[in-house]
């Protein structure tokens, strides 16, 4: 991936967190502690204030630059996860990878958050989106489906009950909302599917 490319991907998604961020907060409000949108934001407004930096390595030791930054800034549950679904992805994607590297490299980044979370798709986590689109990506659909297997499986989290992460503690009150990191996956998830459909 050329340098350029990189670093515009990196602050369309910090973009996108940022647009969002009144949004995620809003749904944290509702089943955990209200911080989502602001733990995100704080993360992905440091990653991209090293976008030209981090453009500057190849993708696989960027991504993992990202995940060791998101660890650091995000904080809550999320910015681990969310840190070691980076560093995992980084850590498996070789250099110039094709559609069925990326495939294998999600696959390796979404164990290592089931493994980090103790946690798996069912539960009303981000896992649910992430296994979705991910399942998507890898039976070969376009990036654009791709987006909104995720949007739909965000949507889906509202009648869930949640069984990891803060949300779990409200039992089965916090059935009737969307999941927050599910819908920070989305997020994340559309933005890439975008950028890649529309520039590569
Ligand atoms: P905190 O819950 O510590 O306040 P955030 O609000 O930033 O952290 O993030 C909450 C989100 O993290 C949840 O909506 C959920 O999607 C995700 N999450 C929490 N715990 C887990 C887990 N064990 N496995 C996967 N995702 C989790
Ligand atoms: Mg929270």
């Amino acid at each position: 991936m050329d340098q350029q490319k990189l670093k515009s991907l990196i602050e369309a998604v910090s973009a996108a967190i940022l647009a969002h961020a009144d949004e995620l907060t809003e749904l944290d409000q509702a089943i955990g502690d209200g911080d989502h949108g602001l733990n995100m934001k704080r993360g992905f407004e440091a990653v991209a204030a090293e976008a030209d930096a981090l453009s500057q390595k190849p993708v696989g030791e960027a991504l993992k630059a990202i995940g060791t930054k998101l660890v650091m800034t995000v904080g809550g549950a999320s910015g681990p996860l969310y840190g070691t679904l980076a560093m995992a992805f980084g850590k498996a994607l070789p250099e110039n990878p094709s559609r069925a590297d990326v495939a294998t490299a999600a696959r390796a980044a979404i164990d290592a958050v089931g493994a980090r979370g103790k946690s798996q798709a069912g539960q009303k986590t981000m896992l649910d989106v992430l296994e979705p689109a991910y399942a998507s990506f890898a039976d070969g659909a376009k990036l654009a489906a791709v987006a909104e297997a995720a949007d739909a499986a965000a949507a889906a989290t509202k009648p869930m009950l949640a069984i990891r992460g803060r949300a779990s503690f409200l039992g089965e009150r916090s059935i009737g909302h969307v999941d927050p990191g599910a819908r920070s996956s989305a997020l994340l998830i559309r933005t890439l599917a975008e950028h890649f459909g529309a520039v590569s």
